[in-house]
């Protein structure tokens, strides 16, 4: 349930149910909205809205009916908005992440990052630990690459995302990634969920090959449960049997995730496709959509790359997508 304070509740009443919260042995969210604090109450359904609802300094008590709660837009009607060194993720300007699908060395990672940060990108994406279907295929360079991202950062100050694999990598990459990325075959990893929850990182969080919208968002309540309030949802294609491209890109499921969530949500047209003539099209057609972000794979030479070289824009390409881009946002009155 949402407890939802009176606009003028004092610190006193607040922490009066805060305690009250506590003592029954449930666990309190806070948020404080532009007028008014609200507390997502989240745990047993039994206790009776009008325990709280009779309690100084609240206005209603509301129960949310979707099976997640913190991901809800019941419980937050607000846009969340992520802030990381200095951008601002869920806002009317839209956020370019892009990048290698994998760090292959230090010279590819930099000269890559020197050319997005020059086309207006703001966050670097890079693979250092690769989920790969075959296990014979490149793993993904781990320690080095994450060392290779570190340095492309601090030569071009662009913020990092990378993605983590298991709970036990979490604490190193948290040393180099400003955002962490999990990724699509990990979506439901519950034991990982969780460990990214404990961290103070935002979380860009993608959707499983075969998952609903609803599997996605109680993904997202994993890590908003366990502390972390930052969640990027990612749309990056589902399987279907459509055979001429990698994924099918669920196009509605951006506009239904910006109405049932108040997470911003970021869009993933390399992987959505898999095929690198689409990548625009369908990158353009998710920002007219409602999404908040592109996340783009980008190689010097893609027919050379480790990995997803077949869906990587080159630099011509990446700069068409930007050019184009620009003319998207001014007639669906965003910014980039
Ligand atoms: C990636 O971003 O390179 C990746 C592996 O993505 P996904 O988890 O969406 O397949
Ligand atoms: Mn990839």
């Amino acid at each position: 349930m949402v407890i939802v304070m009176k606009p003028n509740a004092s610190v006193k009443e607040l922490s009066g149910i805060l305690k009250k919260v506590k003592e029954l042995g449930l666990k309190p969210h806070i948020v404080k909205g532009k007028e008014r604090t609200i507390i997502g109450v989240i745990g047993r359904s039994e206790i009776n809205p009008e325990f709280f609802e009779a309690m100084a300094g609240v206005e209603k008590v509301v129960r949310i009916l979707s099976p997640f709660k913190l991901a809800s837009r019941e419980f937050k009607p607000d846009d969340t908005v992520i802030k990381i060194n200095g951008v601002e993720i869920g806002k009317k300007k839209i956020v370019l992440m892009a990048g290698p699908c994998a760090v292959e060395s230090r010279e590819q990672i930099i000269e890559i990052a020197h050319f997005l940060k020059e086309m207006g990108v703001k966050v670097l994406r890079g693979g250092a630990y690769k989920p790969r279907t075959s296990p014979y295929s490149f793993q993904g360079l781990k320690e080095k690459g994450l060392e290779y991202l570190n340095e492309a950062k601090k030569e071009t100050g662009l913020a990092v995302i990378t993605e983590v694999m298991s709970p036990e990598d979490v604490g190193k990459i948290c040393k180099v990634a400003d955002i962490l990325q999990v990724g699509a075959r990990n979506m439901q990893n519950f034991p990982l969920l969780e460990a990214v929850g404990k961290t103070d990182k935002p979380v860009l969080l993608k959707r499983g090959m075969m998952a609903t919208l609803e599997e996605l968002l109680m993904s997202a309540e994993y890590i908003l449960s366990n502390g972390n309030p930052r969640v990027i949802l990612c749309e990056r294609g589902i399987r279907t049997f459509e055979k001429y491209t990698r994924n099918t890109f669920d196009i509605s499921a951006i506009p239904l995730l910006k109405k049932i969530s108040h997470l911003p949500v970021v869009a993933d047209p390399s992987h959505g496709t898999g095929v690198r003539e689409l990548v625009i099209p369908v990158g353009k057609s998710a920002i007219v959509s409602g999404a908040d972000g592109l996340l783009i794979e980008v190689h010097k030479d893609p027919s050379k790359a480790l990995s997803d070289g077949f869906q990587s824009l080159d630099f011509p390409m990446f700069s068409k997508l930007v050019t184009e881009l620009k003319e998207i946002c001014q007639v669906c009155g965003r910014e980039i």
